[in-house]
């Protein structure tokens, strides 16, 4: 299974420590449990969104959702990583979304595999995919990250032609800030 590096900013992750700041969830208790000592909000739906990583071992980790995907990976390479939304209620958990939205790590929307094995192996019901599903591309003129908009390959800070495959893990990715 393929594994993403942090290629966001330097200063973001020499702000946060190496241990991981995810709390591991191997069961919807572990959500619960989670959402209640992290003083989690529910919305008026019962909905609570968590920032995620799954690591390298295949494991999820959620965070509050201010926090960086980063953080939440103490700086390792992950196998997936963006915003997940659990709607809660009791002690039953439902998934209600996933997003591969992760400019830290700019996964790709075929991660979605990793998502799927590891929420499964937690008896987690996986929603059908990412949603928003998203498509990362480095420009390489101008080294801005893009968010493909609409199948329109094209950079939104340059306007240069962006590329057809998967760009960002390159070297000068890890070179930019
Ligand atoms: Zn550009």
């Amino acid at each position: 299974m393929r594994l993403y590096r942090y290629i966001g900013p330097q200063q973001i992750a020499d702000r946060v420590t190496a241990s991981p700041a995810g709390c591991p969830i191997r069961s919807a208790a572990d959500v619960v449990r989670w959402a209640r000592e992290s003083g989690q909000q529910p919305g008026p739906d019962g909905s609570v969104i968590a920032t995620f990583v799954i690591d390298a071992t295949g494991l999820l980790l959620i965070a509050d959702r201010h926090s960086e995907h980063v953080a939440c990976a103490g700086r390792l390479p992950v196998r997936s990583a963006g915003e997940i939304t659990f709607a809660l209620s009791g002690n039953e958990v439902e998934i209600t979304a996933v997003s591969n939205q992760s400019t830290g790590y700019c996964p790709e929307p075929d991660s979605w595999a990793a998502v799927m094995e590891s929420l499964t192996a937690s008896s987690l019901e996986p929603p059908s995919g990412f949603s928003p599903r998203c498509v990362f591309r480095l420009c390489v003129r101008c080294a801005a990250k893009n968010i493909v908009k609409d199948g329109v390959f094209e950079c939104g800070v340059c306007g240069a032609e962006l590329s057809v495959t998967y760009n960002c893990q390159t070297a000068r990715a890890e070179s930019d800030d």
